[in-house]
């Protein structure tokens, strides 16, 4: 055991999943650590401190597990983004281009009234397309995003600069 593991140390890369030439970064062994998911979460409420946070939204999957241990820690309501007909409320949907194709996500269209300040969460980031259109959903409710934090960027997929350029604020923890 290392008390002095960085939250990168936990992650563990899986070649070639789920298809060839896929380097899949599995932060279920960063999840599984007690430090290691204890100091994922207080660094990514960091950069928040003292600011107006009012509910937390999640990206399925992997943003559900930070997103509900986030929206615990700053006593906020959390409000998951899932993929087409998994949410069993009125919702509003958005597309958005994958690799090969299209999804869309939704949300619950009373889950944000407008106004509130809202951050978004999910452990990955590579080309922006997920956390794009889960903005695009929270922005025509009218919630006012104050920030997206992830746990991992892919700055060669450029996820970061595609949401920096909506006007995102984004914090990532490592590269
Ligand atoms: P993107 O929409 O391209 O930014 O992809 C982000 C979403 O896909 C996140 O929800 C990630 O969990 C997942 N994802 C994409 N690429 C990877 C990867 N190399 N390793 C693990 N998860 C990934």
């Amino acid at each position: 055991m290392s008390r002095n593991k960085s939250v990168k140390d936990y992650i563990r890369t899986i070649v070639d999943f789920p298809h060839e030439g896929i380097m899949f970064r599995d932060v279920t062994t960063l999840f599984a650590d007690p430090r290691g998911f204890r100091m994922a979460i207080d660094q990514m409420l960091h950069p928040y401190a003292g600011e107006r946070i009012d509910k937390v939204v999640g990206l399925e999957a992997r943003g559900f597990i930070l997103g509900g241990a986030i929206a615990h820690q700053l006593s906020v309501g959390f409000v998951p983004i899932r993929k087409k007909g998994k949410l069993p409320g009125t919702t509003i949907s958005q597309d958005y281009k994958l690799e090969y194709g299209e999804a869309i996500v939704e949300i619950h269209d009373d889950a944000i009234q407008p106004g509130e300040k809202i951050l978004v969460v999910d452990d990955l980031l590579a080309t922006g397309g997920t956390a794009a259109a889960g903005i695009k959903l929270i922005e025509r409710l009218g919630g006012e995003i104050v920030s997206c934090s992830f746990i991992i960027d892919l700055p060669e997929l450029g996820g970061r600069k595609a949401l920096e350029d909506m006007g995102m604020d984004v914090h990532v923890l490592c590269e």
